[in-house]
């Protein structure tokens, strides 16, 4: 399965349309929480998801702001918190596609 476009600015966070035409839209704090990086995968990271109520401290909740193809088979990517060491395949990507996960739960 491979994806056909990639939009990082879709409506709530990344959508991916996929070759055999499913679209998995992910919000970004989702993508970012499961960075498949071994820091990340070790130590979970603590996502923003709500503007920072003193914006000089901080930055805005979590954003993707580039991403990078790995090959034929990844994507990099960029988040405005300044990590980029994840490479999300995209079998993995499929895998954690939020829709199927919560197949069945949802009403049609
Ligand atoms: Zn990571």
């Amino acid at each position: 399965m491979v994806p056909v476009s990639i939009k990082l600015s879709a409506p709530g966070g990344v959508a991916i349309r996929w070759s055999d035409g499913h679209t998995s839209t992910y919000s970004y704090a989702y993508l970012r929480r499961r960075c498949p990086c071994a820091i990340c995968r070790d130590t979970p990271p603590v996502v923003k998801t709500e503007p920072d109520p003193f914006p000089i401290l901080g930055k805005g909740p979590i954003a993707a702001t580039g991403a990078t193809p790995i090959g034929h088979y990844a994507i990099q990517f960029h988040w405005n918190d300044g990590h980029a060491d994840g490479i999300y395949s995209y079998s993995y990507l499929r895998e954690i596609c939020p829709s199927e996960e919560f197949r069945g739960a949802k009403t049609p």
